[in-house]
């Protein structure tokens, strides 16, 4: 007779404090920011436990098929509202996150701030995760650039987020024609006054349930290419007025593959009031380097949360299942993937944690040079968002059928997911090229970056960077150059490992 089978001995093991559980995490938040005050270690440890338990269940609730963010054109007094439905799940992750931890806006210290970013993505609450990365990127923008009232509203607002009322951005950018090539944008902003109005389409358009967007368009007049696009901080409804749509209808939700939580609209503007932000003839590098930048971050920092999450799963499943009278973590070939992703997991969080420190320093004009923050920024966005999706495919194979099924293991979820990762925000292909164009802009000595990315004893790495660099025009470059990317990301992050003394 079959007894009865039972799961407990996993989901225990999954359902720990997911701060706690994680011992590099805390070494490498030692390490880049000092160990933590009994406060700071105590909040860490009360969110360990809230997104092991209340957030993963609302997660959970909020994947589920009937949970799908729906779109309600008209209300009931047939006034047009454009309304976006969202479960209570998301609007309770929402209060939460955004609302009552403020993980929306960068505060306080930002390795610890990150840290929480880390640990709730590992939920995988698209629908909270890009409401998050988009409005932290807003907000960067606008107090680096923001000179008017309606910039400073708009900032307050956010950082003033309640449980009662979460404040959130979104970023407008991709348009029918294409999402990669910017400078084409075609989006039309007419002057009113100081201010615009933006009409014509945008074509992928996440967090439509904002209550701000930035959005690039170009004003009327402006001349053909980068210089002639621009940045504007649009409310999402007229003033004094919760229901009525500023100028623009959401004509459709798009159906994707990931990121289901997450309503991603096509938008037609039709008069939309728009406030410039910036200058005018600067809205792509402004772009670049406060608003992608940060969704970059994000992207590198979620696929890593997701790889944390992986390695939880299959540690406890092959740990508790046995396939022919031994536990599964016994056969050779299982314990090589858990080892692999392991280690790659080690070594991205320790690229993580570096970026931040990198990105935080260039803010500062602090070396080290921009050139190494933003090209190891596009490879490792590149690289890491890619591996992950490669690393969750064998991590779901390790839990046989059961890594298949959706409500078993989050698996895959953030498998679809970590496809949205490597297209939002810059394809491989265009990260590739921007940094071997920033490699030839920055005049980068091969030796000397490998150097310092990967150590001095990686001559190997650096004389292939010097052979491509040489014939940098040749097309045949960028392919050279993504087959680098790899090698010299994982370099990278052992480098670090092995100088911060974690492990
Ligand atoms: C779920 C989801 C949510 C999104 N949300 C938003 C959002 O909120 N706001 C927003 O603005 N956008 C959003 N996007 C759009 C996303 O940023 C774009 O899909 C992305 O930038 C690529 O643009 P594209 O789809 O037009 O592809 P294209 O730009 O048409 O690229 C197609 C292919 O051509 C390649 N390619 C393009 N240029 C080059 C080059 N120079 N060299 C080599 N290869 C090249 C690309 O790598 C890619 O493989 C979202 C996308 C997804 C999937």
């Amino acid at each position: 007779m079959v007894m009865e089978y039972s799961f407990q001995p996993y989901l225990a093991a999954v359902q720990t404090n997911w701060y706690r559980d994680d011992p590099l995490l805390g070494q490498l938040l030692s390490h880049y920011a000092g160990d933590p005050d009994a406060e700071t270690d105590n909040a860490l440890n009360r969110w360990g436990e809230t997104v092991a338990g209340p957030l993963r269940m609302l997660a959970e609730a909020s994947a589920r098929p009937e949970s799908r963010p729906r779109l309600r054109h008209f209300d009931a007094h047939n006034r047009r509202v454009d309304q976006v439905i969202l479960p209570e799940s998301t609007l309770e992750a929402l209060r939460e996150i955004g609302g009552r931890q403020r993980l929306s806006a960068v505060h306080h210290d930002p390795f610890v701030f990150y840290t929480h970013t880390y640990l709730y993505a590992q939920n995988d609450e698209t629908g909270v995760g890009c409401a998050m990365a988009c409005t932290d990127g807003m907000v960067r923008a606008l107090e680096a650039l923001g000179d008017r009232d309606e910039h400073r509203l708009a900032v307050a607002a956010i950082r003033g987020s309640t449980a009662a009322h979460v404040c959130h951005g979104a970023q407008f950018v991709t348009e029918i024609q294409g999402g990669s090539d910017v400078p084409a944008n075609d989006l039309d902003a007419l002057p009113e006054g100081d201010t615009y109005r933006l009409h014509g389409p945008k074509w992928f358009c996440s967090n439509i349930n904002a209550d701000y967007f930035l959005v690039t368009a170009r004003p009327r007049g402006a001349p053909d290419g980068s210089r002639g696009v621009g940045l504007f901080l649009v409310p999402a409804y007229l003033e004094g007025n919760d229901w009525q749509r500023n100028g623009y209808t959401i004509d459709r939700l798009k159906e994707k593959l990931g990121t289901r939580e997450l309503a991603t609209a096509e938008v037609s503007f039709n008069g939309a009031r728009a406030y410039p932000v910036g200058p005018l003839d600067k809205g792509v590098s402004n772009v670049l380097k406060y608003v992608l930048v940060t969704s970059r971050f994000y992207c590198v920092l979620t696929a890593v949360a997701f790889l944390r999450q992986a390695e939880r799963v299959i540690n406890a499943y092959t740990e508790f299942r046995t396939a022919f009278g031994r536990k599964l973590v016994e056969f050779p070939l299982v314990r090589e993937t858990l080892s692999k992703i392991r280690s790659v997991r080690a070594t991205y969080l320790a690229v993580v944690f570096e970026l931040l420190q990198w990105w935080e320093k260039s803010q500062k004009n602090e070396q080290p040079a921009t050139g190494d923050f933003r090209i190891m920024m596009s490879l490792s966005k590149a690289v890491i968002t890619a591996q992950t999706t490669h690393y969750l495919h064998e991590a779901m194979m390790l839990l046989g059928g059961n890594g298949i099924e959706e409500c078993f293991s989050p698996l895959p979820r953030l498998y679809r997911d970590g496809v949205i990762l490597e297209t939002w925000e810059g394809p491989h292909n265009v990260l590739f090229t921007q940094a071997l164009r920033d490699m030839q802009r920055f005049e980068i000595d091969p030796a000397a970056f490998v150097s310092r990315i990967a150590g001095e004893k990686r001559t190997d790495l650096s004389k292939k960077l010097e052979k491509m660099l040489a014939m940098a025009d040749d097309p045949e470059t960028t392919l050279a150059f993504a087959a680098l990317a790899n090698p010299l990301v994982e370099a990278f992050g052992e480098r670090l490992l092995s100088e911060s003394n974690v492990r």
